[in-house]
């Protein structure tokens, strides 16, 4: 038994080096990082966190502040599950979704590394430990880059040690989208794994039009080409191209998980939106009981661990919001694959000297 005695938030609003665009949430200069940092009677400390992109961080923060913390403040830290199941009812009223699973999952993240820490066990073997690496790929936000700037982008990508890349698509025109597809495939060569995202951009038929012309492409999968609650739709567009579909990063609730994954071939749960480490390991075991491989979205240097520790990981996103710049392990990628950290913990400490100057007042 080991009380909480505290619960704090903070906000930090970090500068992207550059303006990214994708095809439905407009211009992204920065991203919000929300910490939560959870204290215990007997002195242990843990810290989760969850980011997006610039918008709803104070949100996120003040309800950890005066709903959350208030709520776990004298609980018993010990069973994290039935904590983060009990905060989950106690914002029901006002969430099923939304800002209450982003805060949710900060905190959960926190009463993990906690847990962890006081055991001295590492998330990657906490969490099944399959594996200490997995595959991982490069996600760019670059549809508002022109061709050669994406093409560039993209031979950052390998440059790095990716041997798998992502691009958004979205153009005004499928002619647009099918030349920087075809370029892109053209620059990579056939052995490069190609993944490509329309973020929800498109109607059923679109979708369906653009799958059949990038089908000689070679594309692994066709990430959010509709909207995330179309779930019998994304079948759809599968069963009528024969080109494989994902999504997850819109999905919160463990119900909106279950509609999906009959639906999808990937899936890519955010450990930072839909309740923590224990709602990713939820829609894990989703996901195996549905022979689907799990991926994830954002936040590489902790999904690494967890995709890593699944039988039926999949793919990890290496996101283009550098939050592992600001903690003191940047993402390793060693022969192509993503490699998780063996500490107590998270394997996910913040460079806080780093962060503070981007530190929002609250
Ligand atoms: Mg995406």
């Amino acid at each position: 038994m080991s009380k909480i005695t505290s619960v704090t938030a903070r906000l930090f609003a970090v500068p992207l080096d550059e303006v990214l665009v994708d095809a439905k949430h407009g211009d992204h200069s920065h991203f919000h990082l929300v910490t939560a940092t959870i204290t215990l009677e007997d002195g242990c400390t843990g810290t989760g966190y969850t980011y997006n992109g610039g918008r709803g961080g104070h949100a996120t923060a003040a309800m950890i502040t005066h709903d959350i913390a208030p709520f776990l403040i004298g609980q018993d830290a010990t069973n994290v599950e039935a904590l983060t199941e009990a905060m989950d009812w106690h914002m029901h009223y006002v969430g099923r979704g939304g800002i209450v699973s982003f805060a949710l999952s900060a905190v959960d993240i926190a009463l993990w590394d906690t847990r962890l820490k006081g055991s001295g066990q590492s998330l990657v073997k906490a969490a099944g430990g399959a594996s200490d690496r997995c595959r991982a790929y490069a996600g760019g936000i670059d549809l508002g880059f022109d061709l050669p700037k994406l093409l560039s982008s993209v031979q950052g990508y390998l440059d790095r040690g990716h041997n798998a890349v992502k691009i958004k698509i979205g153009q005004p025109t499928q002619l647009e989208d099918i030349a920087r597809i075809a370029a892109v495939r053209d620059l990579i060569g056939p052995d490069v794994t190609f993944m490509v995202d329309a973020n929800y951009s498109m109607t059923v038929q679109q979708a369906i039009d653009m799958a059949r012309a990038f089908k000689p492409y070679d594309i692994a999968w066709f990430e959010e080409p509709i909207i995330p609650d179309a779930y019998e739709d994304y079948a759809a567009i599968r069963a009528t191209t024969g080109v494989p579909v994902s999504q997850g990063e819109n999905l919160h609730t463990s119900h909106e998980f279950a509609r999906a994954m009959p639906h999808v071939d990937f899936i890519q749960p955010d450990a930072s939106n839909c309740l923590g480490i224990t709602g990713w390991l939820r829609v894990a075991q989703m996901a195996a009981d549905a022979n689907v491989p799990v991926c994830s979205h954002g936040m590489q240097e902790l999904h690494v661990s967890l995709v890593s520790s699944q039988p039926h990981g999949g793919w990890l996103e290496v996101h283009s919001f550098p939050i592992d710049h600001y903690t003191t392990r940047p993402l390793v990628i060693k022969d192509h694959l993503a490699v998780a950290p063996i500490v107590p913990g998270i394997g996910v400490e913040f460079d806080w000297p780093k962060l503070t100057p981007f530190e929002v007042a609250l």
